[in-house]
């Protein structure tokens, strides 16, 4: 297989208006570091609005660049699964389609990739510019709270805006599961990883394609993936409510005893109700793994490919 230098990875999903720049800006970044050895992947993430057409438009001019028509949207971390699988380059480089991560930073990532040995360079974030105190509040939140749950180590603060090596790439593609958090998998193969920090711009265009119900989705994804502490988290409390019941049951016997029954609605409603709340809660918790069990146990495959617009070099495993 012909190898380019570098592959430039984009999920891309209703970005129709940042496409043109998003080409120009990649294209002239990935010339700076390696000259014409490059291929740009975009994955069309089964966009409504004309993001295709775009994509289609620009590879017929551009032989560098190869557009992936996913069948549906398959979701930002299969549509990155997918590129990632498509391409062929010694070099990944993976970056959103909005522009808030910069692509001029390649070759300083580059550099820094040379001079520390590494296979793996990722971008932490040190400001957000233009995104709404609610996101960074949950996204700061979301990965403390990541951190503190998880087997795995994960850095703080990082997206998935990284360099990668091809060794290390193919560990990454190595991994199976249809619940893909790929900023937790990246940490988990290991190898030689180091940060490179960065100020995160605006959105070049349209908005955030993750809403809350889908950030929920993502964190779930993420602790369920990387951690059994809830399901450990039910079990102790399990533990620890069987305690407590012991310690009632004395004192029923002890009231039974003396004689002293009465009435009594007060607390008998509030162990129900609270007893009732939390086994929902924890059976809920369970279910979280069982559900991902099921979705694993059938093994699709993780994506599939509609159309595909330019030169494919990349032999999939993933993908159908
Ligand atoms: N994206 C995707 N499929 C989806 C949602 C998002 O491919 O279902 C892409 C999106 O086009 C962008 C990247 O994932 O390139 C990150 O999304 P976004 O910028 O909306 O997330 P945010 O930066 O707001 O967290
Ligand atoms: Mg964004």
């Amino acid at each position: 297989m012909q190898r380019p230098r570098l592959s430039v990875v984009v999920p891309c999903y209703n970005e129709e208006r940042c496409l043109d720049t998003l080409h120009a800006r990649v294209s002239a970044a990935a010339r700076d570091a390696v000259g014409e050895d490059y291929e740009i992947v975009f994955i069309n993430d089964g966009s409504r609005d004309g993001s295709w057409p775009v994509m289609q438009r620009l590879a017929a001019a551009d032989p560098h660049l190869v557009a992936i028509n996913l069948s549906r949207n398959h979701g930002h971390q299969l549509a990155l699964t997918a590129g990632l699988d498509l391409c062929a380059g010694e070099e990944i480089l993976i970056i959103d389609a909005d522009l808030q991560d910069p692509p001029e930073l390649l070759t300083d990532m580059r550099r820094t990739m040379r001079e520390q040995e590494a296979d793996v360079v990722y971008a932490v974030r040190r400001k957000r510019a233009g995104e709404t105190i609610f996101k960074k509040l949950t996204a700061a939140l979301f990965y403390r709270v990541l951190d503190r749950v998880t087997d795995t180590p994960i850095p703080l603060d990082t997206g998935d805006f990284r360099l990668m090596s091809r060794r290390s790439l193919d560990a990454l593609l190595s991994l199976p599961e249809q619940a893909r958090f790929i900023r937790g998998m990246v940490a988990w193969i290991g190898f030689r990883q180091v940060p490179f920090a960065y100020d995160r711009a605006e959105r070049h265009a349209g908005e955030t394609k993750y809403p809350l119900a889908k950030m929920i989705r993502f964190a779930l994804d993420a602790v369920t993936g990387f951690s059994t502490a809830p399901l450990r988290f039910a079990s102790h409390f399990g533990l620890v409510l069987t305690g407590l019941s012991l310690l009632l049951v004395l004192y029923i016997a002890f009231a039974w005893v003396t004689g002293s029954t009465v009435q009594g609605w007060t607390s008998t409603m509030l162990v129900v109700v609270v007893l009732g709340a939390v086994q929902m809660f924890v059976l809920g918790m369970i279910g979280e793994y069982l559900g991902r069990l099921y979705v694993e146990s059938k093994r699709r495959p993780l994506y599939l490919v509609q159309d595909v617009a330019g030169p494919v070099k990349g032999q999939s495993t993933l993908g159908y």
